[in-house]
This record gives structure tokens, sequence and C-alpha cells, in this order.
């Protein structure tokens, strides 16, 4: 129980909260130097698909590097980029880099799948959101087809009408479109129909409990088979074990990411696992 106005537990807790604001601070302060550096860094992870055994796309996932905080985990940072809008120039960069990357690897015949972007709702709902994705692919040549964007059902649901209305500008432009997290939000199922999405990422959460045959497991197969009826695509995220792959590919979904195929990695180490 949070007895904030208890002496005791004022004494008990004050040092960890001040601290805890402390490093929240700290952040806030060392990612406004950091945004133009060399502190971050895109990771790559894989989506295979199992039928072909193929790397299907690679999902861009930053990472920062703090020269004495050390390795910051984007669950902690990306909150405090999204609170103070930072989130518009480092995701602005995250965008031309994933797809300048994906361009060479492209061109090189290297790998001509997917780069997947993640793009937060402060991103997002910039005015000019549409205009700064039409001029990463002018600059970088990729063609829109090669670019999946990623955004949270929570984030769609946000201001529905009005970021309905983007996506479909978005999809106008033959850029792709995928919901993250799938599943963790409230509005799911009954509004899934609604968007103009071509993916749904099933939420790790419900992949890692798949095998053992509880809710998680039904959830899974109800997401699989409706996005399956409504002609979306179907991606397993949080993929660890090989019961996992199995459960999933017998239920019909072949699209998965995971510790069990790739960690996310630096490019360098992921042009190796391109072959
Ligand atoms: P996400 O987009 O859902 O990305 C998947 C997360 O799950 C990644 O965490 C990835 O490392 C992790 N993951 C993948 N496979 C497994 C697995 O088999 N087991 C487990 N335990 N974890 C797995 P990461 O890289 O720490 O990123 C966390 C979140 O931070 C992302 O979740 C995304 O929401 C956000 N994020 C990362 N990069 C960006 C970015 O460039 N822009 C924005 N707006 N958000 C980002
Ligand atoms: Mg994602
Ligand atoms: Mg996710
Ligand atoms: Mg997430």
């Amino acid at each position: 129980q949070n007895e904030a106005t208890s002496g005791e537990a004022v004494r008990f807790f004050a040092p960890e909260m001040a601290s805890r604001r402390l490093r929240r601070l700290l952040l806030e302060t060392e990612l406004r130097g950091a945004i133009d550096s060399e502190q971050f860094v895109l990771y790559f992870q894989p989506l295979y698909n199992v039928v072909s055994g193929r790397m299907i796309a690679v999902e861009a996932l930053l990472r920062w590097q703090h020269p004495t905080l050390g390795l910051i985990p984007p669950g902690e940072f990306i909150p405090v980029a999204e609170e103070t809008g930072l989130i518009v120039p480092l995701g602005r960069r995250v965008l031309w880099e994933a797809a300048a990357e994906m361009e060479g690897w492209r061109r090189s015949g290297a790998f001509s799948g997917e780069v997947h972007v993640n793009i937060s709702l402060r991103q997002f709902e910039q005015p000019d959101f549409v205009d700064q994705v039409r001029a990463v692919l002018e600059e970088t040549g990729l063609p829109p087809s090669h670019l999946v964007l990623e955004l949270t059902e929570t984030a769609i649901m946000q201001n529905v009408e009005e970021n309905v209305a983007r996506l479909r500008m978005l999809k106008g432009m033959g850029v792709k479109l995928a919901i993250d997290d799938f599943g963790t939000g409230y509005s799911s199922l009954s509004y899934l129909h609604r968007l103009p999405v071509d993916t749904v990422k099933i939420d790790r959460s419900f992949v890692s409990a798949v095998h053992a045959a509880g809710d998680d497991a039904v959830i899974a197969t109800a997401i699989i088979h409706l996005a399956h009826a409504l002609g979306l695509n179907v991606v397993a995220e949080g993929v660890e074990t090989a019961a996992q792959v199995e459960f999933l590919s017998s239920n019909a979904c072949y699209d998965m990411q995971g510790f069990y195929f790739g960690r996310p990695m630096p490019k360098e180490e992921l042009m190796k696992a391109m072959k």
C-alpha cells in the first residue's frame, strides 16, 4: 500500500523515489545532449518465415550507449524521449537511417525484404509526419513497399479518426503498416477491421505461454484466426522456444520474430546472418 504520508513509509520510500526522479532527470538532460551524437546505434532483429526458412524483414531497434552510464535500454529512454518531445528528432533520424540501411542491402542484393520501424504517437501526430516519410523515401531511394511502420493500437486509438486518415495517406503512398504489441490494448478486436493496416504483431506476452494451452494460447489462436479472416498478415513476437514455433505454425502463423531466431544485433552481424 502506498502510504506516502506515514513517517515510516517516507523514511522507507523517499530515497528510492528520489533516486528514480534523479535518474529520470539525468536521462532527460543527457538525452538532450546526445541526440546529435554517435551514442545512438540502430540494432536490427530478423523476422523469419518458417515455411520458406527465409528472413523476410528486420525490425530496427534503437540502442543508447552512454559513455558513462552504459547501455540504456529503450524501455527506459523512449518514454523520456516521448515525454520531452525529443522522440520527434530522434525518431526522424531512426526512420532515415533504417531506410538508408535497407536501401543499401537491397541495392547490393544482400537482402530485399522489409524494414520495420517503430513510430511513437508523438512522432506520428506531427502535422508533417507523412511529408517526413515521403522525404525519407525520396532521399534514400527506398521503394515504399519495403518500409513497414509499426504503431501500437493504443497509439492509434488515441485520436482514431485523424490517425486512420493519416494511416490511409501512408498506405496510399505504398508504405506498409503494422500494429505492434497486439492484444495488449483495449480496443483490439472490434476495431481491427477499420484500421487500414497490413500486419498484426501478436504481443510477446501471449506468445510466451502459448504451448501451455492456457488462456494466452487461446488468445494467440484467436488473434491469428481473426487477422487471417480479415486478410491481414500475422507475426508472432518474442518467440523463444521450438515448442512455441510448433504451436504457432500448427495454428497457421508462419511469420515469427524472437530470440529463438536471433536477437537484435548490429548491422555488421546482421549482414552475416543474411549470408
Ligand atoms: P517492440 O517494438 O515491441 O520491440 C520488440 C522488443 O522485444 C525489443 O525490445 C526486442 O529486443 C524484444 N524481443 C524480441 N524478441 C524477444 C524474445 O524472444 N524474448 C524477449 N524477452 N524479448 C524479445 P527492445 O529492443 O528493448 O525495445 C523495447 C521497445 O522500445 C520496443 O518494443 C519499442 O516499443 C521501443 N523502441 C525500440 N526502438 C525504438 C525506436 O526506434 N522508436 C520508438 N518509437 N520506439 C522504439
Ligand atoms: Mg516493434
Ligand atoms: Mg512489439
Ligand atoms: Mg513494445
